[in-house]
């Protein structure tokens, strides 16, 4: 006798996007990214629907039919997950701080300014000047950047590694709201005990257009990009001393790098993975890489330089903890330290999928 399918939870969030389904669960604030098939057969969990029904609906045998409704009930569908209090790791702890659409709202106008097309193109053109006076006065950047090695270069680069964070995640906050998102939380996270900020941005999972899904993601390190692009300019024309000048400094060497090596990189999973697999329209890029068998062979390449690439990271911090220690350099050991900070900053919250 086929038992009766669980009904679904009436508060979920379901939304037909291209070839997925995306299911918000607005109590856990999780997302999860269901194919087409399985998305397709939600809605035979109305407490009417047997599980043969199910199984005949997807051509699949009862007992598999069986293993998905687990699979379902697991993610929490049929009856909301029991919010035990998760312990956090002392090395990733977050607190919500506060709900930011007031002022988001407030903010709407500047972000359609800034993420229509002509606003776009012109912090675009901004960032490729300043990486152009950049390169070109490569040198003064370096010599300069010895400033940071004593604690209040080290103070004034983390604190401009704070404010360079906040625009970027501003950045993606405004995108999303003016797309008719919404950004509900905005908190401190401890790294290591080091304290920095974070926004909830996972909403843009629910914008249709793929087009504006791709703006809210672009959107952070553009707008990092175009801060740093104008303190390189800045830098360059006035040659700023003391404080000041490591803060801009700090900002310069340390949000450079941060994009280059982690943010825009799309081996790593931070903004441009995402950008990545949104430009592709695949998901779950990275898990379907590193699965037993890759579903072509643009996965195997990108496990392969993924690979690669985490090789590379691991060379380069064992070399800067070489010179460290055979200079015996107290700051250049700190200087390590801050980096390593700096690729865990670039991990961001916000898009978390899981998929079914
Ligand atoms: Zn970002």
């Amino acid at each position: 006798m086929p038992e009766t399918l669980p009904k679904l939870r009436t508060d979920l969030v379901i939304r037909h996007m291209g070839q997925a389904y995306v299911v918000k669960d607005p109590l856990s604030k999780d997302f999860f990214k269901l194919d087409e098939r399985t998305g397709g057969v939600l809605y035979m969990f109305d407490g009417l629907h047997t599980t043969m029904d199910l199984a005949n609906a997807l051509d699949i045998d009862e007992t598999e039919a069986v293993l998905l409704v687990n699979r379902l009930s697991d993610f929490g569908f049929f009856a909301p997950l029991s919010k035990k209090k998760q312990k956090q790791p002392w090395h990733y702890m977050m607190w919500p701080v506060v709900n930011p659409s007031g002022a988001l709202s407030a903010l709407v106008p500047v972000a359609k300014v800034l993420y229509s097309r002509t606003g776009l193109v012109i912090q675009a053109l901004i960032a490729c000047i300043g990486t152009f006076v950049f390169v070109r006065h490569i040198s003064l950047f370096y010599t300069s950047a010895k400033s940071l090695l004593d604690p209040a270069g080290i103070v004034a680069a983390y604190i401009g590694v704070l404010c360079i964070s906040l625009l970027h995640e501003s950045g993606h906050a405004m995108a999303l709201q003016a797309f008719g998102g919404n950004v509900s939380e905005m908190g401190i996270i401890l790294l290591i005990l080091v304290p920095g900020f974070y926004t909830d941005v996972s909403d843009s999972y629910l914008l249709r257009s793929r087009k504006q899904r791709l703006i809210v993601l672009i959107a952070g390190p553009l707008l990092e990009l175009t801060g740093w692009a104008m303190l390189v300019l800045v830098f360059r024309a006035f040659r700023p001393s003391g404080f000041i000048g490591q803060f801009v400094l700090g900002i310069i060497t340390i949000a450079g790098l941060r994009s280059l090596l982690f943010n825009l990189n799309p081996l790593v999973r931070t903004d441009g993975y995402f950008i990545l697999e949104e430009t592709l329209g695949v998901t779950n890029l990275y898990e379907k890489a590193f699965s037993d068998k890759p579903p072509g062979r643009l996965f195997r390449v990108y496990a392969f330089a993924s690979v690669l690439y985490s090789l590379f990271l691991v060379l380069v911090a064992a070399w800067g903890a070489y010179k460290a220690v055979t200079r015996s350099n107290v700051w250049a050991m700190t200087w390590l330290f801050v980096f390593v900070l700096i690729a865990l900053f670039s991990v961001e919250r916000g898009r978390h999928d899981k998929a079914a």
